[in-house]
């Protein structure tokens, strides 16, 4: 009774909880011994944050609840969704591309919804999901209760020269572009779909895809 009582109050309620990986590293990981302590790709930290922070700004500006969290960090969550952004990297460069991560099979939809809005803008492809153990079975999402989503989203392969340099001068526009896709994906909020930024700017295919998919949830 006392045990389930403190479980409960220990649940920390919220729409969203965006995580930035690797960020807080290595500093914090004397404090979770049991986990491996990786640093990421080459300039990954100096970036999950910024895209974090951006989608942070624009939903709480909608009105949307965020927790806004590190790469570790104590506690459980419920929320409607939860995303962990990374960055890939790869010993042959160019090898990868963005993913998606997710351990139970429910989320598949919220995945296929990603992939159809992000991959309309980046110009290079996505790997399968869960194509490493990192990405089905990352360490938070055992901290995570989630009614629509708890995802590992990698943006792009940082080892890869084309792709980091799309990457390098779209961070605002990543950030931004998950703000709207949260949004959908909870129903909460209304963000906007970001201005068109370049050639690689979504058909209105793309688009339709994603309302029907965020309608029929
Ligand atoms: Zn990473």
């Amino acid at each position: 009774m006392i045990a389930s009582l403190a479980l409960a109050a220990a649940l920390v309620r919220a729409d969203v909880l965006i995580s930035a990986g690797h960020e807080g590293r290595p500093a914090s990981c004397a404090r979770f011994p049991r986990r491996r302590c990786n640093l990421g790709a080459a300039g990954e930290r100096a970036w999950t944050p910024l895209v974090a922070d951006e989608a942070t700004r624009v939903l709480r500006a909608h009105g949307v609840r965020v927790v806004r969290e590190p790469a570790d960090f104590h506690g459980r969550f419920a929320v409607d969704a939860a995303v962990f952004i990374h960055f890939d990297g790869s010993t042959r460069p160019c090898s990868s591309g963005a993913s998606i991560g997710y351990h139970d099979a429910a989320y598949r939809g919220a995945a296929d919804a990603w992939r159809a809005l992000y991959g309309a803008y980046a110009p290079f492809r996505f790997m399968p999901d869960d194509f490493t153990v990192g990405l089905r079975d990352y360490y938070a999402y055992r901290q995570i209760r989630a009614r629509d989503a708890s995802l590992v989203l990698e943006f792009g392969e940082l080892t890869c020269p084309a792709q980091h340099a799309w990457l390098a001068s779209h961070l605002r526009f990543e950030g931004d572009l998950l703000a709207f896709y949260l949004s959908r994906l909870i129903g909460k909020g209304d963000v906007p779909l970001p201005a068109k930024i370049d050639k690689h700017a979504p058909s209105s295919h793309a688009r339709g895809r994603f309302a029907r998919r965020a309608r029929t949830r």
